[in-house]
């Protein structure tokens, strides 16, 4: 089974308010789902606007991360107060933790992305973290959300660091799914793969405009944001489990099990994985296109002011065998590192790590 997308997807400027009527059809008891404090006044706006249709909204928000201590509270308030429907309006963690609940009670979820930092509007798919933000593992969802809506005006409010871990994290989609399953024998895994290169090139083109948002490049910002949010989802729905994720995702898995007084954005710790992996690559896969590639994403990544070392996200890889620890966890059994088509083992790593962090000043 694969659910490709979500049913229905409003997207625009007035998203929200064409959206709904559709939602007023779907839910009478929605529970809204939010987290940060710069979104408060946004989660506001939804609940006063249910309000107004009548809907016997609430409102909640997580304490931590997608973690089962907000999971399993924030069933305990929907089956108290018979809701049916979850609305999970916020960044990834907000709308994982969305789905997820939603799914487990058997109720349908909407997922309103207040930026565009993720995919996960789009995708049957949740990753849980610790509530400290450690990964512990992605879950498989049977179905996409029942509603995406992706409403611009809503995106427009949210920090521009949010848009360049989005482009980052999409960006990976290419450089993953095109080394673990470019021989994978199947139409739509295939063009899965080529719908991932040719959103790489529009982020590469235009990511640097989105992100400086002057008003001329209006257009480069509403492709990007829809680029991040939609099409990135649309490559995961089309190539399903075996478009898979590779050495960046399992890094930056690897990199959250180490706690930082700053917490990162998914999508900047998975560019700094992505260019590790294409080090991996050209190290133990003779690929001389890597360094290229890897030349070519640090302009971009410097434009949009993302972190290119562990060292800038807070993580000294030379103390408290942090080093062994990122290895360790990034080959533990079930990592997507085993997905890579080439031998690979922990010394590799440990040593493509070291390799960068003290080439950090050149870089
Ligand atoms: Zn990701």
């Amino acid at each position: 089974m694969q659910s490709i997308s979500p049913e229905i997807i409003f997207r625009g400027n007035d998203a929200w308010e064409r959206a709904l009527p559709q939602i007023t059809n779907l839910t009478k008891s929605p529970l809204i789902l939010g987290r940060s404090t710069y979104t408060y006044d946004l989660r506001n706006k939804i609940f006063r606007d249910l309000k107004d249709q009548d809907l016997n909204a609430n409102i909640t928000n997580l304490h931590f991360d997608c973690c089962y201590e907000d999971i399993s509270r924030v069933k305990n308030i929907i089956k108290s107060n018979n809701h049916d429907s979850v609305i999970a309006a916020g960044g990834g963690k907000v709308l994982d933790s969305g789905k997820y609940i939603a799914e487990s009670l058997n109720i349908p979820c909407v997922t309103v992305p207040l930026s565009a930092s993720t995919c996960a509007g789009w995708t049957a798919l949740s990753n849980i973290y610790t509530k400290n933000g450690q990964f512990i593992k992605d879950v498989a969802l049977r179905s996409c959300p029942k509603i995406l809506v992706y409403d611009h005006k809503f995106i427009r409010t949210a920090p521009s660091r949010t848009l360049a871990s989005g482009i980052a994290d999409a960006l990976a989609k290419w450089y993953e799914s095109s080394i673990t399953s470019s021989s994978i024998d199947d139409g739509l895994v295939q063009q899965a793969i080529q719908i991932s290169r040719v959103l790489r090139d529009q982020l590469l083109i235009d990511g640097g405009k989105a992100f400086n948002n002057d008003s001329a490049n209006n257009s480069s910002w509403r492709n990007i944001i829809e680029a991040c949010g939609l099409t990135a989802g649309l490559v995961g729905g089309i190539g399903g489990e075996r478009c898979r994720t590779a050495a960046a995702h399992a890094i930056h898995n690897a990199i959250t099990q180490i706690i930082t007084p700053n917490k990162f954005l998914h999508g900047e710790i998975v560019g700094v994985g992505l260019l590790l992996q294409l080090r991996l690559e050209e190290m133990k896969n003779k690929n001389k296109l890597a360094d290229q590639s890897i030349k070519q994403l640090l302009i971009l990544m410097k434009e949009l002011n993302l972190p290119t070392t562990i060292a800038q996200l807070g993580i000294n890889v030379f103390e408290n065998q942090n080093i062994d620890k990122i290895a360790d966890f990034t080959f533990r059994d079930n990592s997507e590192i085993h997905f890579l088509p080439f031998e690979v083992c922990k010394q590799d790593i440990i040593k493509v790590i070291a390799n960068f962090e003290q080439q950090k000043i050149k870089l």
